[in-house]
């Protein structure tokens, strides 16, 4: 005890301006970092930090030095520097580890924050000439340095900055420990041995390098923080969304992946989503930007206001996507449809969403695979958006009926070379029949695809993601030189063929090849006569105000084709299409049969009446009884098509006379 007594007023004696340092660097450790903590916390990170200072690196260096220097002999100037240099750096690595788990901050906050400390330190230790001047100095370069460093030291300890995690930046402060800390034994070792004129001269020197030294410090890491500090702020201001108060998806990234987290603890389920709002385009067209800002800017906030748990971003234009509650998710989007739905100025807006729940986060995964999973159900949230029901609700959910469509969506654009090339895609004709003889007048073609893995796809299967993809000219264009195949295959067995109607889409006027070059040349090449082919286009591909349709309509004529109008009645302007058009045949929409109603069949007849007077000749789809096949032979339809004489069949049964 007397021992310890003794030894501690000695240790005291000799070291106070260490002790005072080690009060200063508690207290000012535990004010920036714990300052709104218990009393009883700060008194033990106080103690804590006091343990770690420099203080203790200074008895552990004191203690090794003296042994390594009794135990080896050491000799010589330069052996005696760099012995004594080791000893006082090698401590502060376990002493900054310590400090680092006390104040809870990254290596390179701890070791910047601890560096302070110990450059004021150590450099007092190379100016001062008395014990009572070291101490003056060692408070107040410290404080200089608190106070100069005070803003970074707030920013490293408290801001998401790459200071934080950066190695590089945690070099930098551990080199300049290491040659202040190096320069402060210069005088003892080199200089105090002697009091002669060179040494007093090169005393001065020696502090003049350590002033120097200092000054490069505080600029260099001055200069640092600031050039980084200025960028990261401007990346922050750039990471809220700048026309609405939702969030940008950098930051629905970071965040999202802790209440994914913290879900998975307490057993929240969340779901990740992704909106469009329908006619917003007409607001910014008609009314200008600043109304479509002003209506995204409400949208925004009555999403917000839905999901005050969750995280609302936006992307792009009127797309917000983020993270909810599962379970509110539902009724939230649609009070937030009806709200936005009140915002409509024109055209009613109307809010959908697409909803993927979020799996909640393994154990083992860490961020950056939370941040992918939610970067690939967003993807999968704006693919719901893709299959939105026709019901009042603004909300689909991406659920297994989903998955599979979208798996085969995808399978479809991946594979249409292939699926041309290896016969997924084959033709299958149905039979249009000459309604007075009841004899086949010609075929339609229709395209299926027989898939090694899905099986039979329709074309609803295949159709639509290929016209999105303005690919499917290449099952049109299939189409053709199946057809083509089977003429020869028929010519050759001596027999006749008949005439097939193909259907071709917009997309395919659109889609930068030269369709009427390639139908062309698939004629001439296998030698279809022209009129075994007729094409066919949809009344929908009609809309649309472009002068590509009139003009295919009558390059069609040009090469010599008969031009049919499919599904004539199922759009909004059918009379219209008729008045500027020229269509050899129309093909009736089967939805009128489908009905066969006294409404549907004064229309029907009326069609065909009107058409059989402007010298067009007509087709009744979906024929599916005798009786509608009796009232088309009444009223003068040319020719019918519908399950009551075939469905659409593989070419070997049919196709000749
Ligand atoms: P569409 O051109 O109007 O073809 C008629 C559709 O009605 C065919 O459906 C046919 O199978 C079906 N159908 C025929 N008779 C009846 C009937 O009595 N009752 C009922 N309920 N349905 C009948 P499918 O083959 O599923 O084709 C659907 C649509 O896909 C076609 O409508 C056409 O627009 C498009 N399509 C089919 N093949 C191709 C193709 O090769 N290229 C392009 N661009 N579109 C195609
Ligand atoms: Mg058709
Ligand atoms: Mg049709």
């Amino acid at each position: 005890m007397q021992v310890a007594v003794h030894w501690l007023r000695e240790y005291l004696m000799r070291n106070y301006t260490d002790v005072v340092q080690g009060i200063i660097f508690a207290t000012f450790t535990t004010w920036l970092v714990f300052r709104g903590c218990r009393p009883r916390v700060r008194v033990r990170k106080w103690i804590l930090a006091f343990l770690t200072s420099y203080n203790t690196a200074q008895i552990i260096s004191g203690i090794t030095y003296l042994y390594v220097i009794g135990r080896f002999s050491v000799k010589g100037t330069l052996m005696d520097f760099l012995t004594a240099t080791v000893c006082l750096l090698y401590p502060l690595i376990p002493l900054i580890l310590l400090y680092q788990k006390v104040i809870g901050a990254e290596g390179p906050a701890a070791t910047f924050l601890y560096a302070l400390f110990f450059i004021s330190n150590c450099l007092s230790m190379v100016i001062a000439e008395t014990a009572l001047q070291r101490m003056l100095l060692t408070v107040g370069l410290s404080l200089l340095l608190i106070c100069f460093f005070w803003k970074e030291a707030e920013y490293i300890l408290f801001q998401k900055s790459m200071l934080r995690m950066d190695r590089r930046f945690q070099m930098t402060s551990l080199a300049f420990m290491a040659l202040i800390g190096a320069e402060a034994e210069l005088p003892r070792i080199v200089i105090d041995g002697g009091t002669d004129f060179a040494g007093a001269q090169l005393a001065y020197a020696v502090s003049i390098v350590g002033v120097l030294l200092l000054a490069l410090f505080m600029t260099f890491m001055k200069f640092n923080f600031f050039a980084i500090m200025k960028y990261e702020n401007f990346i922050r201001e750039h990471d809220d969304d700048s026309i609405t108060n939702a969030r940008s998806l950098s930051y629905l990234l970071e965040h999202g992946r802790d209440l994914i987290k913290n879900g998975a603890d307490t057993g929240k389920s969340f779901a990740v989503f992704y909106t469009d709002i329908g006619n917003f385009r007409d607001i910014n067209m008609m009314h200008g930007y600043d109304a479509g800002n002003r209506i995204l800017q409400r949208a925004a906030d009555a999403l917000i206001a839905q999901f005050p748990d969750g995280i609302v971003a936006r992307t792009s234009g009127a797309h917000f996507t983020g993270i909810v509650p599962l379970a509110y998710a539902q009724n939230g989007f649609d009070a937030a449809a009806r709200e936005i739905e009140e915002l409509s100025i024109d055209e009613t807006l109307c809010l959908r969403a697409g909803i993927c729940p979020a799996f909640p986060a393994a154990k083992e995964e860490n961020d950056f695979g939370i941040s992918e999973r939610i970067v690939s159900q967003i993807d999968l949230a704006a693919s719901a958006l893709r299959y939105m029901p026709d019901s009042k609700s603004a909300v689909r959910f991406y659920d297994e009926d989903l998955r599979r469509k979208e798996e085969i969506r995808l399978h479809v654009l991946a594979n249409v070379d292939k699926a041309v090339s290896e016969k997924w895609l084959r033709v299958y004709y149905q039979p249009v029949v000459e309604v007075k003889t009841r004899r086949t007048a010609s075929y339609e073609a229709l395209s299926r695809w027989i898939d090694p893995v899905y099986g039979f796809l329709t074309p609803d299967r295949f159709i639509v993601p290929l016209e999105e993809a303005r690919m499917i000219y290449k099952v049109d264009l299939n189409v053709l030189r199946s057809y083509g195949r089977e003429v020869q295959r028929i010519r050759s067995a001596g027999r006749r063929a008949l005439p097939i109607s193909f259907n071709i889409s917009r997309t395919d006027l659109e889609s930068g090849i030269d369709i009427y070059a390639e139908i062309e040349s698939i004629l001439s090449e296998m030698n279809i006569p022209k009129s075994l082919v007729h094409i066919e286009i949809t009344e929908s591909a009609l809309n649309g105000d472009s002068l590509i349709m009139p003009q295919a309509v009558s390059r069609f004529h040009e090469m010599g084709l008969e031009v049919w109008m499919d599904d004539f009645g199922s759009g909004y302007s059918s009379l219209n299409v008729l008045k500027d058009y020229r269509f050899d045949v129309i093909k009736i929409d089967m939805e009128f049969l489908k009905r066969f109603d006294g409404r549907s069949k004064v229309i029907v007849r009326s069609i065909c009446q009107m058409a059989s007077a402007l010298g067009i000749r007509t087709v009744a789809e979906g024929v599916e009884t005798e009786e509608q096949y009796t009232f088309l032979k009444e009223i003068g339809c040319t020719y019918a098509q519908g399950y009551l004489f075939s469905k659409p069949l593989p070419p070997e049964e049919i196709l000749t006379v």
